[in-house]
């Protein structure tokens, strides 16, 4: 991933013709990208900060159907997910695992309940299921679970689902579509869609925020997979178009280990006011929530609410022996549920389906909203074979169901670097030719700085925020610590990507204006 020469690429071929321009760089952008490079397409994508700068960074981390889908009917949105989960487990394993979950039960009819709704989702699941759910009695499930609160427990169901690190899978994806020859941006806002005469949509004009310098790209197909954003984008096609996105925010806290002690996760499906909160371990820390709270208005860094922190540590405190409190949290992230809106009644948010919609307008800007991670690579399939259907591009199929992120078997000999798949082995390398990189970025973090060298050298990041954020995780896992580290981070990417002591200064300085909506 070379920044530089994409956009030199760029420069020498204004008037290239692009088959498909993609607006937005999330789970759904860089999805579709992907799906349509495979399939030959000229693609460019434009995000206008970084990828997964948006919800795709802020998920809860599964790659599961969601069995509160189950519960509220919605089948067959639970079986594709599932299907979509095996594959994505397949095909990107350096990146996903099989979490062991469990809900604590304390009646004898949530036993009942949840044992025979989960032996359901089992079978949902098919050939692709991640291992059988069962029943387990109070000393067991407080063997698993050491920490969790024996009082009135009458056992717990033990299942499976997919967890994922979201930030590494969208830069999985963004590499991928570049190694298969398409072109994907960060730091490039699209501000205008261009038309023809008949009103038909030409292309983008796109900035490069970078070097503040306008690109106008032109294409057959424009993509609106600008998520939350998605009604702005259709508001620059048709300035009367109604909202289409119920935005809802959904929070997260870190917390340090010591409150779970177990490698399975717990789930509870009911809490106080009937939402599902998940205490899930991940790198080494455990992140718990979530939250769902309707808002008006939209941003790329929207803040949590003092009630909704509250609201997932007074719930952990009935569930846990001990009872995390607000200075235990190493870090609290938010992020905003692209629901797709009724239209007509866009203030309805009761159980918004978390089904994806593919729109069509006038001018022809497709449009995708909703969806969820799990469900990316289907969702990308039905929106080029919706481009297909509508005769702006010819037909070709759909070739990601095989696509594998992961093109060497090998593992590398360190775990923990099992995340960069099979380029583990170049970041090995790095520290047997400069041992010195080997040192970790901060003792409280675990990323060395062999990575970060690497990461400059691979994974287009423009800003410290990139790397600390979305490349390597230290902002989740640790807000404070990543903060502590930024001086020493800024100096590796400044020498590595040729910047000066003033950048250095000045990301050092809005990270640490950042740190404090993350703690
Ligand atoms: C709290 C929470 C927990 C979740 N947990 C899970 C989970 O565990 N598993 C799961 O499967 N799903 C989960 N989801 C859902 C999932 O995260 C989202 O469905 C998915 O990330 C949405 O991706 P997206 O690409 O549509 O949106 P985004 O990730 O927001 O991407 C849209 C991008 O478009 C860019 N953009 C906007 N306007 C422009 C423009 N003019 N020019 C260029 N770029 C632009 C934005 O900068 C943004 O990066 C969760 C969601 C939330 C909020």
């Amino acid at each position: 991933m070379d920044r530089n020469k994409l956009i030199r690429a760029l420069s020498d071929e204004p008037q290239k013709q692009w088959d498909i321009i993609v607006i937005g760089g999330g789970a759904t952008g860089l999805g579709i990208a992907l799906d349509a490079v495979t399939r030959g397409y000229k693609t460019i994508l434009l995000e206008q900060s970084d990828f997964a700068k948006g919800t795709s960074s802020r998920s809860t981390k599964l790659v599961h159907g969601g069995v509160r889908y189950m519960a509220q009917g919605d089948i067959l949105l639970v079986i594709e997910a599932l299907h979509e989960r095996g594959l994505m487990l397949k095909n990107a394993p350096h990146l996903t695992a099989n979490q062991e979950f469990v809900i604590p039960v304390y009646t004898y009819w949530d036993v009942f309940l949840y044992t025979v709704g989960l032996k359901f989702y089992d079978l949902l699941a098919g050939r692709l299921s991640m291992g059988k759910s069962y029943f387990i009695n109070k000393k067991r499930a407080v063997q698993r679970l050491p920490l969790l609160k024996a009082e009135g427990l009458k056992g717990g169901i033990v299942y499976h689902d997919g967890q994922f690190d979201d930030a590494r899978m969208a830069v999985a994806l963004a590499t991928a579509s570049i190694e298969k020859g398409g072109t994907v941006l960060n730091y490039f806002r699209a501000g205008t869609l261009l038309k023809d005469e008949k009103g038909k949509i030409t292309g983008v004009l796109a900035r490069d925020l970078v070097s503040e310098k306008e690109y106008n790209i032109r294409g057959k197909l424009v993509i609106n997979a600008a998520g939350v954003f998605a009604d702005e984008i259709h508001r620059m096609d048709n300035p009367e178009s109604k909202p289409t996105i119920r935005p809802s925010q959904g929070v997260h806290i870190v917390l340090d280990n010591s409150f779970l002690q177990s490698s399975s996760a717990i789930m509870i499906p009911k809490t106080d006011d009937g939402r599902v909160l998940f205490a899930i371990p991940w790198y080494g820390k455990v992140v718990a929530g979530t939250t769902d709270t309707p808002l008006d208005t939209v941003t790329l860094e929207p803040r949590a609410l003092n009630q909704e922190i509250e609201f997932i540590l007074k719930t952990a405190g009935k569930y846990l022996t001990r009872q995390p409190k607000r200075e235990d949290v190493n870090c609290i992230f938010a992020g905003l549920r692209p629901l797709a809106a009724n239209p007509d009644n866009p203030e309805a948010t009761k159980e918004v389906s978390r089904r994806h919609k593919i729109t069509l307008s006038r001018s022809g800007l497709l449009s995708i909203i909703g969806g969820k991670w799990t469900s990316y690579r289907r969702m990308a399939e039905e929106t080029i074979d919706r481009a297909i259907k509508s005769g702006t591009i010819e037909k070709r199929k759909c070739v990601t169901r095989n696509f594998s992120f992961y093109s060497n078997g090998n593992l590398p000999r360190s775990e923990r670097l099992r995340i960069y798949g099979s380029n583990a082995f170049q970041i090995e390398d790095l520290i047997r030719e400069h041992p010195e990189l080997e040192e970790l970025i901060h003792a409280k973090l675990p990323y060395t700085k062999a990575e970060i060298v690497w990461i400059c050298r691979n994974e287009m990041p423009v800003t410290l925020e990139d790397m600390l954020a979305r490349r390597t995780r230290a902002l989740i896992l640790d807000a404070r610590a990543s903060a502590e580290a930024g001086p020493a981070v800024a100096a590796l990417m400044a020498k590595e990507l040729g910047f000066s002591k003033s950048w250095e200064e000045n990301q050092i300085s809005k990270y640490n204006d950042l740190i404090e909506i993350y703690t």
